[in-house]
């Protein structure tokens, strides 16, 4: 804190104390400038849940009169916790509200406290530290004034379209009024992070201060000269009115159609309706902004997503709370494609990492490669320089006795591998994680000539490590659950999602991939378009086709994965491609000629919605099987777990809520059917 910071003790001389709350603290300093800290009760974050929302409403009830007797002359909105301002509303309590009357009737009282807010007599100012999104985001819009930190964690965003909905706390309307059109609406459109530099520059925050530390005193300066936000410039409310809002309103769909299907996403498509309706009148956009809303709220597509996200804590959970083993220090070993990878993102994650490979230029190149995701990650130069120095280089294996997990991303051959875990074993810490990243080998096979095999776990990243969000943990048949926690514990410090798995042949994620595919390119043997099934199972919600999708693995790689599985070699088609040398995209050419990194598809063809809906389904049914087989037989533990790592894995259609998940809505719809003919 620094030393002129005003003091917030209370003062009762004038008026009645403030209320004492759950969620929130609300002080009242020497200078009448009111204070409330929200700070939820139980919980690590601020969630604006039923309670904080009312608890709120008491506070401005009891500002607003203060301020009129004149004993508060002011009010500024912060949080207590160490890290986040506000975390969006509380997804929790979405699942109560089941019909469009209940979701109407819930958002009426909360808008109605964000009007007062903005119609306040004296200046609310908004004081940001950490994350401030979704809700929080809608929240800080009706304050008068908004200072944020330039911390690398002070973010703002509207992530709602991720849960099938957009902002319905009049966000809307006050994100364009406030950035205006094409800011506000990119910003809901795409739902991501904006970093409080760039927030300033969209107009979204007003002002920056350096520290958390300067916030209090920037917050107590804008009361006292009651600052107040000054909307975008004349520019940007032109896009809001006729004819520029119906030709940005046709530019973004068109734009959103290239990310996502209206019949997979309703929500943004509703909300560039919205927009192009309304979005003239800042009025009229709050009131249809509340009837567009509610139905997005109870759809299927919503409660999926909305599953997807406690899918996504639940992988978290699986590592333990409380584990004292903080993993600081990594060493790799195999600066190839995983191990460099890896190594870089450990790094990215704020690790210190010691790179080890039998080739020093491999390891330089490796390093090298890294500066593209330190680039992104880090804009300040510091922070770069700080990432760069914490990636070492080290090919005799200095870091091994310091690491406190060790992982090996070497060539895939068992007895090289034993080799190189029998040497580790005597020079690593006690206590220190050791773990290959083999996508094929038992981990129990690895382990049998250690002296400790229950040392060992598998921790299985996917290509491109950067993108693809899941990680499997997998416990050996000798793994110790200590080191499996340990290996969970890891996965979430670098802000993945671990999957625990059994060591099984594809484990989880290569074993739902390989029939699915196997399946896909047996039809294009049979005579199928490999164009159709490629849109067929995008279509179904699939990110890209299986035909592509091998393509762009790389035919060997199916070839031998498919081994593993004791699937054969089944495809003829592709055998003969990899006979030729004809391995996908990285050699041009696969089943598709590849050019500028893109597969070149047959434009001629032209497919009804129905056929590619119904061919869609039949492409998932062996992967879905294959999800059935893997709860049967244990490889993950629940069902809940399995949908999650096929859609973190995979990029299984997320609005489905998973294959299992789908398959039993399948059923039920199909059952419901039957009963009504
Ligand atoms: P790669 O061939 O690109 O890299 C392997 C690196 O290991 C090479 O740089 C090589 O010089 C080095 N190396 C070999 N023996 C070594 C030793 N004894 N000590 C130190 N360095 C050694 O391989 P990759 O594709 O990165 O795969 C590595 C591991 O990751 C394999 O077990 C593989 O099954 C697994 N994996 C690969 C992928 C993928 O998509 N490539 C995905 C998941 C898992």
């Amino acid at each position: 804190m620094n030393d002129d910071t005003p003091t917030a003790t209370t003062t009762s001389a004038t008026t009645t104390a403030p209320p004492v709350l759950n969620d929130w603290r609300l002080n009242v300093d020497v200078e009448k400038i009111a204070w409330a800290t929200f700070d939820r009760e139980g919980e690590s974050a601020n969630a604006l849940g039923r309670r904080p929302l009312e608890e709120l409403a008491t506070i401005i009830d009891w500002v607003e009169k203060r301020a009129a007797e004149k004993a508060v002359r002011g009010l500024v909105i912060m949080s207590g916790k160490e890290k986040g301002f506000i975390v969006g509303a509380d997804i929790r309590e979405f699942a109560d509200l089941k019909t469009q009357e209940q979701v109407v009737d819930a958002i009426k009282p909360v808008n109605e406290m964000l009007d007062r807010i903005e119609k306040m007599k004296v200046p609310v100012v908004a004081a940001i530290h950490g994350v401030c999104v979704g809700g929080g985001l809608e929240l800080i819009l009706a304050c008068h004034y908004r200072i944020a930190t330039r911390d690398d964690s002070t973010k703002i965003g509207f992530p709602e379209v991720k849960l099938g909905i957009f902002p319905g706390f009049n966000g809307t309307a006050r994100s364009i009024r406030q950035a205006g059109a094409i800011a506000g609406m990119t910003a809901m459109l795409k739902g991501s992070m904006i970093r409080a530099t760039a927030a300033r520059a969209q107009g979204f925050i007003d002002q920056l201060v350096d520290s958390k530390g300067a916030l209090r005193w920037a917050a107590r300066k804008a009361v006292m000269q009651k600052r107040k936000s000054k909307p975008k410039g004349w520019f940007a409310s032109l896009m809001s009115k006729w004819p520029a809002r119906g030709f940005l309103a046709g530019k973004l769909r068109d734009e959103t159609k290239k990310r996502v299907r209206p019949d997979h996403y309703p929500a943004p498509f509703a909300l560039i309706d919205l927009f192009e309706e309304h979005g003239g009148s800042y009025d009229e956009m709050k009131r249809e902004e509340t009837k567009a809303f509610a139905p997005l709220m109870v759809s299927d597509t919503s409660k999926n997503l909305r599953r997807v996200f406690f899918l996504s804590e639940a992988l978290k959970a699986q590592a333990p709370k409380g584990l004292s083993w903080k993993p600081m220090r990594a060493h790799i070993i195999g600066a190839g494609t995983m191990g460099a990878d890896i190594a870089g993102w450990c790094v990215a994650s704020g690790m210190e990492v010691t790179l080890q490979d039998l080739s020093k230029e491999q390891i330089e190149n490796g390093i090298a490669a890294q500066s593209r995701l330190f680039k992104k990650k880090f804009r300040k130069k510091p922070a770069n320089d700080a990432a760069k120095a914490r990636l070492i280089a080290d090919p005799d294996g200095n870091g091994i006795a310091r690491a406190d997990i060790i992982i090996e991303a070497i060539v895939e051959k068992l007895d090289v591998k034993q080799t190189l875990f029998k040497d580790l074993e005597a020079k690593m810490k006690p206590g220190a994680v050791m773990a290959s990243n083999t996508s094929s080998l038992k981990i129990e096979d690895i382990a049998a000539p250690l002296k400790d095999p229950g040392r060992l776990i598998g921790i299985h990243f996917f290509n491109p490590v950067a993108q693809m969000p899941l990680v499997e943990v997998v416990r050996g048949a000798s793994s110790r659950q200590e080191e499996v926690d340990k290996g969970a514990a890891f996965v979430t410090a670098i802000d993945k999602f671990p999957l625990i798995v059994k060591s099984v042949p594809g484990f989880l994620v290569n074993r739902v991939l390989a029939p699915y595919m196997m399946g896909a390119m047996a039809r294009v043997d049979a005579g199928e378009e490999k164009e159709k099934i490629d849109e067929a199972a995008r279509t179904f919600g699939m990110p890209m086709g299986p035909i592509e999708l091998a393509d762009t693995v790389g035919l060997d790689v199916c070839a031998s994965v498919g081994q593993i599985l004791g699937l054969g070699n089944k495809v003829s088609g592709a055998a003969q491609l990899v006979n030729a040398g004809k391995l996908g995209k990285k050699t041009g050419q696969g089943y598709y000629t590849w050019k500028d990194g893109k597969p070149v598809k047959s434009e001629d063809a032209r497919y009804g919605n129905g056929e590619l809906e119904k061919l869609g389904r039949e492409l998932v049914e062996p992967l879905i099987a294959e999800a059935q087989r893997a709860v049967d037989e244990g490889v993950v533990e629940t069902a809940d777990l399995v949908d999650a790592g096929v859609i973190f894995g995979t990029g299984f259609a997320p609005f489905r809520g998973g294959p299992l998940h789908y398959k039993t809505e399948l059923s039920a719809a199909t059952e419901e059917l039957t009963a009504a003919e």
